[in-house]
């Protein structure tokens, strides 16, 4: 057959014909039963139909956007620059929605939702049914393992677990689309950051008062490996232990700028470098590490742990795996982005990811594991910072806001009583009770609690919650567009408020951070999102995306169904492989 066309048509015959009697399918012939059995597992996401064992979700927390390429010159060959020189870097990422934190960034990341599907408004929020203060991943009903009798550690709400996420998550799709074949943990040094990915058909564990912990909504006790994990004592390995600049410090850009006035310390940990790790006291001391980069440090210790005693990439279904590294964002609150700390920190990130590709290399093979890079938020340079340059920066004093709010409503309402029941960044709730008791209409208080708070210097704009429901805010401006994104009926508040440039509108005790984010201004929305797996081609894509496509895209990469409350689009220079 000279006719190559001929061929490829002969060849293309031959080829259906091997498959339908090999796999039996079902237009050919009917299946045996042995066949079908093979056939029942290879549709489960088996690991013989995917280009993957393992998809590896890593967030770097408060990374932003610009910090990867930044610093690439100061990089080794396996960490950052393995997924910069081998896979598809997507330059302009940025979330879409108007409260740029930890809690509705990872939501986003692992739903491919807005906090307007996947729930998680804020970091926490006021519940008007349950008349309190609700923290994005609190659940009474399931206690954390206690690591420490005495600790005198203040948490959040009571007890954990994924309750209040509205949607599926990537993970949770996995597990689904392989008949709960696939294996899906989640870890951080925060809760939030390991129980929002984690789902609600994942493992999520957290560093929780010098070891990692869980809750009994994932498990009736902590695992024996845990255990024998913790038991080892590798946080308190750090009481003889130092911060030290991890390269010569000639080579730092801000070698001298290291005890800049704004920066701030945390207990033992000083404004300078180097810093001791050591501490008597038991609370400070494990806090230190928690929010330092000794975090990181132990979520890949024991990530390694846990991929080795879960034979994680090894068995018959695509396995997921969310690794968050806390430590870039507590450095950024303590010391600023833009600090000596901060420079040191990225590099030592660099080295963590090196160390976690080559123990995947390993264990897994890296030509087997889909990558994925985001962060959850970025930030801005610090307030004090900015006003030396003399840029309009300035920290809203969130008690001092309060009683301008509430003393405005008083005299154009007439009324003695204190019409806010609490602001909770980015949101005024309103006191319904006292709505209710002084007779007056919930509208008639959200219209002009948004004109008070617009007089107050900073707040540039205030939706009220009522022109939000009845589509009166315009789907043409960006700022409209995050709030409505970031709306969700039961959770958000009576009036949605947006601070202007460097203007640091945070509830307490936040605003005491050195470091802030939260805002909807381009520092804060801007992420890196890298993609590196098998027919992932090295390239830059400066088109405008957002972490809201990342699980639609492994969905789509994966050939299964996007997480419930998905909005965003498969990124197509990742799924236009030939994987
Ligand atoms: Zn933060």
């Amino acid at each position: 057959m000279e006719n190559p066309r001929l061929w490829r048509i002969a060849v293309a015959l031959l080829c259906l014909f091997a498959v339908c009697t090999t796999y039996g399918g079902a237009s050919c012939e009917e299946l045996k039963a042995g066949d079908r059995t093979v056939a029942v597992k290879h549709g489960s996401l088996s690991t013989v139909d995917q280009p993957v064992s393992l998809v590896l979700q890593i967030t770097i927390d408060q990374l932003r956007g610009d910090q990867p390429s930044r610093f690439k010159s100061r990089f080794g060959p396996r960490g950052f620059r393995y997924l910069m020189d081998r896979g598809t870097i997507y330059s302009n990422a940025h979330y879409d929605h108007a409260d740029t934190e930890t809690g509705p960034g990872h939501a986003t990341l692992v739903t491919g939702a807005e906090p307007a599907q996947h729930g998680i408004v804020s970091g926490e929020w006021w519940s008007s049914r349950l008349k309190k203060e609700v923290y994005s991943v609190e659940d009474a009903n399931f206690p954390v393992f206690p690591l420490r009798k005495d600790s005198k550690k203040q948490i959040r709400g009571e007890g954990r677990g994924p309750g209040n996420l509205l949607s599926t998550t990537i993970g949770d799709e996995i597990f689904l689309a392989s008949d709960e074949r696939s294996k899906i943990f989640a870890v951080s040094g925060k809760d939030r950051s390991a129980i929002i990915p984690g789902g609600r058909t994942g493992k999520a564990f957290w560093f929780h008062d010098g070891g990692f912990t869980t809750s009994s909504y994932y498990f009736k006790e902590i695992p024996g490996w845990v255990k024998a994990w913790n038991d080892k004592k590798l946080a308190d390995s750090y009481q003889t232990k130092t911060w030290t600049l991890l390269q010569d410090p000639s080579t730092y850009i801000r070698a001298g700028r290291d005890d800049m006035p704004w920066e701030g310390t945390l207990h033992h940990l000083g404004r300078t470098m180097p810093k001791s790790f050591a501490n008597p006291n038991l609370d400070q001391f494990y806090e230190g590490l928690e929010q330092s980069i000794a975090s990181d440090e132990m979520v890949l210790a024991f990530s390694k742990e846990l991929i080795a005693q879960e034979n994680l990439g090894r068995h018959e279904s695509v396995d997921y795996l969310s690794l968050s590294f806390a430590s870039t964002d507590y450095v950024g609150h303590t010391w600023g982005i833009s600090s000596l700390e901060a420079e040191d920190n990225i590099l030592r990130v660099d080295k963590n990811l090196a160390e976690l590709f080559d123990y995947i290399d390993k264990k897994i093979g890296l030509e087997r594991t889909l990558i994925v890079l985001s962060a959850d938020h970025g930030t801005g340079e610090v307030t004090e910072y900015m006003q030396t340059l003399r840029f309009p920066a300035k920290r809203v004093d969130p008690f001092d806001f309060l009683k301008h709010m509430n003393d405005g409503l008083k005299k154009r309402l007439r009324v003695g009583d204190n019409l806010i029941r609490i602001f909770i960044y980015p949101y005024l709730y309103l006191d319904e009770d006292l709505i209710a008791k002084n007779k007056l209409s919930l509208e008639t208080v959200e219209r002009q609690a948004a004109e008070v708070a617009l007089q107050y210097p900073g707040i540039e704009f205030a939706a009220c919650r009522e022109d939000i429901l009845n589509g009166r805010l315009s789907s043409s401006q960006l700022h409209h567009v995050q709030i409505m994104n970031t709306f969700q009926p039961e959770r958000s508040g009576h009036v949605h408020l947006i601070g202007g440039q460097y203007v640091n509108l945070v509830h307490y005790p936040w605003n005491k951070k050195t470091g802030l984010h939260g805002s909807v201004w381009s520092y804060d929305t801007f992420v890196p999102i890298f993609f590196a797996g098998p027919g992932i081609k090295p390239q830059m894509v400066a088109r405008r995306v957002g972490p809201h496509d990342i699980a639609p895209t492994i969905a789509n990469y994966l050939g299964i169904k996007p997480p419930s409350g998905s909005v965003g689009n498969p990124l197509a220079e990742v799924v236009q492989t030939e994987h």
